[in-house]
């Protein structure tokens, strides 16, 4: 029996602490560092929650999830209820419970931030998420829609791509998923690493859509084994979510020397393919001793904090800025300081120098200060005349974002671009310059966001809906 608390009692409650593994272990193992809550801590933390009127953290979400309403069943010990609301807002919440940035999202609009601590929205949804996984016969939806005859075809299998499957197939379309890699979940497999992120979760919500009929099939690159034209003459509509997988490059010399990596290479293999972890893979991994990181995004973070599980001794983050402008979330900041990461703030790289045999030996940089404030409203860095250090190195991670993948897009010209490679959409529908092709997720906004992704295949598989009854 849970007890009903005052508000005042609820106001005196503090912020639940999540627990991690000791960062000296698992600085050396792939485990994951954030171990969830318990169902008493869960309970209590929910009790925080003020069921405010104006709801000011929905307006923080950019999918606008049901947040006081499912903390409000799990403060009162529902949770079949919470999991239902949640199932109902989100395709994947065992997911956004770990890697969403809720410090700037719902969390910092929440009304008890104001005195205190915000109400830890993303450890309650990762709660009550895995509580749903664990209890799947108690919060399964039955659902047998009648089959429409139509069929969907989907290229990417990304989190974009997983929802709208989702979605397609509870309204009775018949949905295949094309994906160009040999596993599925995109960047949820291959970018995020174990430690964030088990796998596990993923295999079971790709589990769920192939037991409602989704076929998925890997391996197919859609561009070369499939072009759009065999896809638009074979199917109803289409729904392009083949994400933002170009990596950008330096642009510096030596970027072509041995143990110069591009960050989607480092994590791909690592994560997808089992390098560094066993040594008999197919596809080994260079583990250096001196690693050293190109940016501040959490993609910066994930590899840095890879290599240093690999074994580096010195595993360092370059950045040109300062810690207050890094764009990665604040927790991973946190736990890679707790894990013995480098931070070189203020140090842009100029060259990479190698050795006789041609490996990356040097990091050549230019140590830079702040300057006045710029267009984007943060202070530009500017460099130090003469400042500039070597810094040794055997790796080199270049983690400064990525770009469209033109695979696809150059095979299908009449697809309206803009000047980055994304897909152009109308914005209400999600569909491209091509009728009955739709898009979204990272190929349509460039690089950003899980829970970003996951609504744009959402709402699009609304418009493929409707766009499907109409035809
Ligand atoms: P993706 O996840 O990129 O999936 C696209 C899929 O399409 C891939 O599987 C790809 O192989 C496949 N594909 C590509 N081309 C083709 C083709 N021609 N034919 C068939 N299939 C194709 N966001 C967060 O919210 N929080 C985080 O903590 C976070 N961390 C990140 C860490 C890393 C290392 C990276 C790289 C990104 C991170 N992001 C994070 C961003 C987030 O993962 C992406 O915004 C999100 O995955 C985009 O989803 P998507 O479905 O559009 O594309
Ligand atoms: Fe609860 Fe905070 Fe949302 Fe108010 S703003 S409903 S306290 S989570």
């Amino acid at each position: 029996m849970i007890k009903k608390l005052s508000t005042k009692e609820r106001m005196a409650l503090q912020r639940t602490k999540m627990p991690e593994l000791d960062p000296q272990i698992r600085s050396r193992n792939f485990e994951e560092v954030n171990q969830g809550l318990n169902e008493e801590s869960a309970i209590q933390e929910a009790q925080r929650c003020l069921r405010c009127k104006n709801r000011a953290c929905v307006g923080g979400c950019p999918v606008q999830m049901s947040i006081p309403e499912f903390i409000g069943e799990l403060a009162e010990g529902n949770l079949v209820q919470a999991a239902k609301i949640l199932r109902h807002d989100s395709a994947l919440p065992a997911v956004c419970g770990r890697v969403c940035p809720q410090e700037v999202q719902c969390e910092s609009k929440c009304i008890r931030g104001v005195k205190s601590l915000p109400v830890a929205i993303g450890y309650l949804e990762r709660f009550v998420a895995d509580w749903a996984l664990k209890n799947r016969e108690k919060v399964r939806e039955e659902i047998s829609p009648t089959k429409t005859g139509k069929k969907v075809v989907i290229v990417g299998c990304g989190p974009a791509g997983l929802t709208a499957a989702g979605e397609l197939s509870r309204r009775g379309h018949e949905v295949t998923i094309f994906e160009a890699l040999h596993d599925t979940g995109g960047v949820l497999r291959y970018g995020i690493p174990e430690f964030r992120l088990p796998k596990e979760i993923i295999d079971i919500e790709v589990a769920g859509l192939v037991e409602v009929g989704v076929k998925i099939e890997c391996n197919v690159v859609v561009g070369k084994t499939l072009t759009l034209d065999q896809l638009r003459e074979e199917f109803d509509a289409i729904f392009i979510a083949n994400g933002a997988g170009l990596p950008q490059m330096l642009n510096i010399p030596g970027e072509n020397l041995k143990g110069v990596l591009s960050a989607n290479e480092f994590l791909t293999r690592v994560n997808l393919m089992g390098a560094g972890r066993n040594e008999n893979v197919a596809t080994p991994i260079i583990k250096g001793h001196h690693v050293a990181v190109i940016g501040a995004g959490n993609t910066a973070m994930d590899c840095v904090r890879t290599a240093r599980r690999l074994g580096a001794e010195r595993a360092m983050i370059i950045y040109r800025r300062t810690e207050a402008e890094m764009p990665a979330r604040k927790e991973e900041i946190h736990h890679a300081k707790d894990e013995g990461i480098e931070f070189v703030f203020l140090t842009s790289p100029l060259k990479i120098i190698g050795n006789n045999e041609n490996w990356a030996q040097f990091l050549r940089c230019q140590k830079m200060e702040l300057g006045e404030v710029d267009s984007s409203g943060r202070r530009r860095p500017q460099a130090i005349p003469k400042a500039i250090e070597d810094i040794p190195v055997d790796v080199v991670i270049n983690a400064l974002g990525t770009r469209a993948n033109p695979l696809l897009t150059s095979t299908a010209p009449e697809l309206k671009l803009n000047k980055f490679g994304n897909v152009e959409i109308n914005p209400e529908t999600g569909e491209t310059s091509l009728p009955g092709v739709f898009a979204g997720g990272d190929i349509v906004r460039g690089g950003a966001t899980v829970i970003l992704a996951m609504g744009d295949g959402k709402k699009t598989a609304e418009s493929i809906h409707n766009y499907l009854r109409q035809k």
